[in-house]
C-alpha cells in the first residue's frame, strides 16, 4: 500500500495566501467581496473541519478498509483505475451533494457551506462540523467495488482541493471548459438564493452530472449569495449548529410520527402547517 500524504494538510497554506491575494486584490478593486467577520467565521469553520475530520477520517478509513475485505474486484494503483476513481468519486460526490440540499439530515450539515452572504475564497473554507461523520455513505460502494480505501480517500481530498478556487468572482467565464467542468460561473449559481438557482450545480469537479440529471442552470441573473432566510450570525457554534436545533424543535413539536420523520428525513424547509407551499424549500 503506498503512503499519500494528507492533501488538505499540505494546502493550507496555499489556501490561506490565495484568500490574502484575493482580499487585497478585492480592497484594491473595492469590489467589497470580504467582510473580516464573515472571513473570520469562514476560516474558524474551515479549523474546526480539519481537527474533527482527523478522527471522522480514521473512522471512515476503518469501515472502508473492512469493506474492502469483501471487494469482488482487486484494482490496484494503476493508472487506469486512478482514472476510473475520479469518475466514481466525482460521481458519488454528486449524490451527497444533492441530497445534501434535498434531505434535511444532510442539509443540517451543509448548510455551514451555504451561511455566508459573500462569495470569495475565504467562503470554500466554511465547511462543517457535522457531515464528515456522515457524507461516507454516499462512497460505500467503492470499496465494495474494490477500489483501495486510500486511493478513494485521496480522491476525495484531490476533488476538494479542485473546489477550492472555483469560488471567486473574479473568475467570470471559462469558455468551453464550462462545458464540462464545474467552474467559478456554476458554483456561483450553487451559491445563489435566488429562486431559480435553488438546488441547481451540485457538482464536484465535472458539471456533467448536472447536466445528465436535470439539476443544471447557466449563471444568468445577478447571484444573490446565502440562504433564503439567512442566520445572520458569525457565532461559530451557531453556524455549524443552527440546523440541528431547528429540526429538534420541529420534531417535539410535531404531532405524529410521521410527520417527526418527515422533519428529519424530509426537504428543507417543509413545514407541516402549510404541506400546500411544499414546493418552495425554503431553507436555501
Ligand atoms: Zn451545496
Ligand atoms: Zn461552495
Amino acid at each position: 500500500m503506498p503512503q499519500m500524504p494528507n492533501l488538505i494538510h499540505l494546502a493550507i497554506p496555499g489556501f490561506l495566501l490565495l484568500v490574502l491575494a484575493e482580499a487585497i486584490a478585492d480592497a484594491v478593486m473595492r469590489r467589497e467581496l470580504y467582510q473580516l467577520k464573515d472571513t473570520a467565521a469562514s476560516l474558524t469553520m474551515g479549523t474546526g473541519n480539519v481537527i474533527i475530520g482527523l478522527a471522522a477520517k480514521a473512522m471512515v478509513f476503518g469501515i472502508f478498509t473492512f469493506l474492502h475485505k469483501f471487494a469482488i474486484f482487486h484494482i490496484g494503483y494503476q493508472w487506469w483505475a486512478w482514472l476510473l476513481v475520479f469518475f466514481a468519486d466525482d460521481f458519488s460526490y454528486y449524490w451527497f451533494h444533492r441530497t445534501s440540499h434535498e434531505c434535511r439530515l444532510f442539509w443540517a450539515s451543509h448548510v455551514v457551506h451555504h451561511s455566508s452572504q459573500r462569495y470569495n475564497l475565504g467562503t470554500a473554507l466554511r465547511q462543517t462540523w457535522t457531515g464528515t461523520l456522515m457524507s461516507w455513505v454516499f462512497w460505500l460502494w467503492m470499496p465494495l467495488v474494490g477500489f483501495p480505501p486510500l486511493m478513494i480517500l485521496t480522491m476525495q481530498s484531490i476533488s476538494l482541493l479542485y473546489q477550492f478556487w472555483i469560488h471567486t468572482e473574479l473568475v467570470r467565464r471559462m469558455g468551453p471548459l464550462e462545458t464540462v467542468m464545474n467552474t467559478p460561473s456554476h458554483h456561483r449559481v450553487h451559491h445563489g438564493s435566488n429562486q431559480e438557482y435553488l438546488d441547481r450545480n451540485h457538482a464536484g469537479i465535472l458539471i456533467i452530472w448536472d447536466r445528465m440529471f436535470g439539476t443544471f442552470e447557466p449563471e444568468q441573473e445577478k447571484v444573490v449569495y446565502g440562504l433564503t432566510k439567512n442566520i445572520n450570525s458569525y457565532n461559530p457554534f451557531r453556524i455549524a449548529f443552527h440546523e440541528w436545533i431547528d429540526i429538534w424543535r420541529d420534531v417535539r413539536q410535531a404531532p405524529t410520527w410521521r410527520l417527526k420523520l418527515r422533519y428529519v428525513f424530509g426537504r428543507p424547509g417543509w413545514k407541516h402547517q402549510n404541506e400546500a407551499t411544499l414546493s418552495t424549500s425554503s431553507a436555501r
